[in-house]
C-alpha cells in the first residue's frame, strides 16, 4: 500500500448548501465548493425540504466535477468517498449519499457514511489539531447543542435545545422585525446600529430562559415569543429602525447571556470529568451562529478565564460545508471504519445515542 497522503471526498447536502470537498490527510483542502440555496427559499423566509432535495438534485453533479477541477484531479486519485447521511432533511441528504455512493461503487472506493454533526464537531481537528477531550458548542440553523468530544466516535452531549435551535431564533425574530432572510446575519447589522445601549435592554426586557439553572440545556421558544410581544407593542405603520435596533441588540445581550451561563456550566462539568488534563483543553464554537462576533467575544472571554483554548474555525468551515465531511471521512478511513453500500440515510442520528431524547438530535 502506498505511503502517500490519504484523499477523500466529502459531499454534505443535509440542509440547504450543496457542498463538494476534496481533502489531503495532512488538514490542506485540495477544493472546497459550497453553493448555497438562501434565494431558492427566501421568498418563503426559511428552507423548504422539497426545494432544497430539487435544488441539490439539479447541482450535485457540477459540484462534484467542479471539486475535482478546483484540486486537478480524477476519481483515480481519491482514496475514498465521504458523505452526509444525516442527521438532515432525508430528501436532500438521499441526494447526496446516492451520488457518494454511486461515485464509490462506480471507482471501486471505500465509502464512508458521515454524520453532519460529526462533521461539525471535528472541524477543529482540521483547523486547530484540538485534541481530544475538547467541549464544543455547536450553534446552527438546526442544532443548538454542548457535547465533549472524547475521542472519534465517542461523544457525551452535555445539553441540547429543548425546543427551537438557537439560528432558528435568530431568523424568526429577525422576520418579526421585518428583517430579510436568512435573519441571524441581518439582526446582527442592524444591533450595531442601537445608539444607546444601556437604555435598549431596559426599554426591551427579554426573558433568559433556563439561566441559572442546573445542566447545559438551552430554551429558546418563549425568548422568540417575548420578541413577538415587544414587536406586536409598537407603535402601527412603519416600524421605527431605532426601536429595531434597540430591539436587536436586546435580543443579543440576551443571548449571549444565556450561552455564557450554560456554557459556564459545561465547562464545569468538563473539568470535573477530566480534572488533570496535562495540557488546556480546547473550546469549540461552529455551526452558522458562530460567525455573530458579540457572541465569539462572550465566548473567549469566558474560555480566556477558564483556561482553555477558544477555537472558531473560519466562517467557510463553521457553516456547512463538505471539507468537515471529508475530514470525517479521513479520521475514519485511517480507523479503517469504512461503510457499505447498504447503508441507510437516517433523519435523525443522535451524536451521543446515551443522551436523553429530546425534541432535538
Ligand atoms: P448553518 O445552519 O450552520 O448553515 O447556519 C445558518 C444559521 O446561522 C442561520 O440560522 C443564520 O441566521 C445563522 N447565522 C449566520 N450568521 C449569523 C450571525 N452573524 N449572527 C447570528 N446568526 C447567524
Ligand atoms: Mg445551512
Amino acid at each position: 500500500m502506498s505511503n502517500a497522503p490519504k484523499i477523500v471526498m466529502g459531499i454534505e447536502t443535509s440542509c440547504d448548501e450543496t457542498a463538494v470537498s476534496i481533502v489531503r490527510e495532512d488538514g490542506e483542502i485540495l477544493s472546497n465548493l459550497v453553493l448555497s440555496q438562501i434565494k431558492e427559499h427566501k421568498a418563503f423566509g426559511g428552507v423548504v425540504p422539497e426545494i432544497a432535495a430539487r435544488a441539490h438534485m439539479d447541482h450535485i453533479d457540477t459540484l462534484i466535477k467542479g471539486a475535482l477541477n478546483d484540486a486537478n484531479m480524477t476519481f483515480k486519485d481519491l482514496d475514498a468517498v465521504a458523505a452526509t447521511c444525516g442527521p438532515g432533511l432525508i430528501g436532500g441528504v438521499m441526494v447526496g449519499m446516492m451520488a457518494g455512493k454511486a461515485i464509490a461503487a462506480s471507482q471501486n472506493l471505500p465509502f464512508i457514511a458521515v454524520n453532519h454533526l460529526e462533521g461539525h464537531v471535528l472541524t477543529a481537528r482540521l483547523t486547530h489539531k484540538a485534541q481530544f477531550p475538547f467541549l464544543v458548542l455547536l450553534v446552527s440553523g438546526g442544532h443548538t447543542q454542548i457535547l465533549i468530544a472524547h475521542d472519534i466516535g465517542k461523544y457525551q452531549r452535555l445539553g441540547t435545545t429543548l425546543d427551537d435551535a438557537l439560528g432558528e431564533c435568530f431568523d424568526k425574530s429577525a422576520k418579526l422585525m421585518g428583517l430579510g432572510y436568512p435573519g441571524g446575519p441581518n439582526l446582527e447589522k442592524i444591533a450595531a446600529k442601537c445608539k444607546d445601549s444601556a437604555s435598549a435592554c431596559l426599554k426591551y426586557p427579554l426573558p433568559t430562559p433556563l439561566k441559572g439553572r442546573k445542566g447545559c440545556d438551552f430554551s429558546f421558544s418563549g425568548l422568540k415569543t417575548a420578541m413577538r410581544n415587544h414587536v406586536e407593542a409598537l407603535p402601527e405603520g412603519d416600524l421605527d429602525p431605532n426601536d429595531i435596533a434597540d430591539l436587536a441588540y436586546a435580543f443579543q445581550i440576551t443571548v449571549g447571556d444565556v450561552l455564557k451561563n450554560r456554557c459556564q456550566n459545561a465547562i464545569s462539568e468538563f473539568l470535573s470529568i477530566y480534572p488533570d488534563l496535562p495540557k488546556p483543553s480546547a473550546f469549540v464554537v461552529c455551526g452558522g451562529v458562530a460567525a455573530n462576533s458579540h457572541i465569539r467575544q462572550i465566548l473567549k472571554d469566558l474560555t480566556h478565564t477558564a483556561k482553555m483554548d477558544f477555537m472558531a474555525p473560519p466562517m467557510t468551515l463553521c457553516s456547512d460545508n463538505g471539507a468537515m465531511i471529508a475530514w470525517v471521512g479521513l479520521e475514519k478511513l485511517k480507523l479503517n471504519e469504512i461503510d457499505t453500500l447498504d447503508v441507510a440515510a437516517r433523519p435523525r442520528w443522535p451524536l451521543d445515542p446515551n443522551a436523553e431524547k429530546l425534541r432535538r438530535q
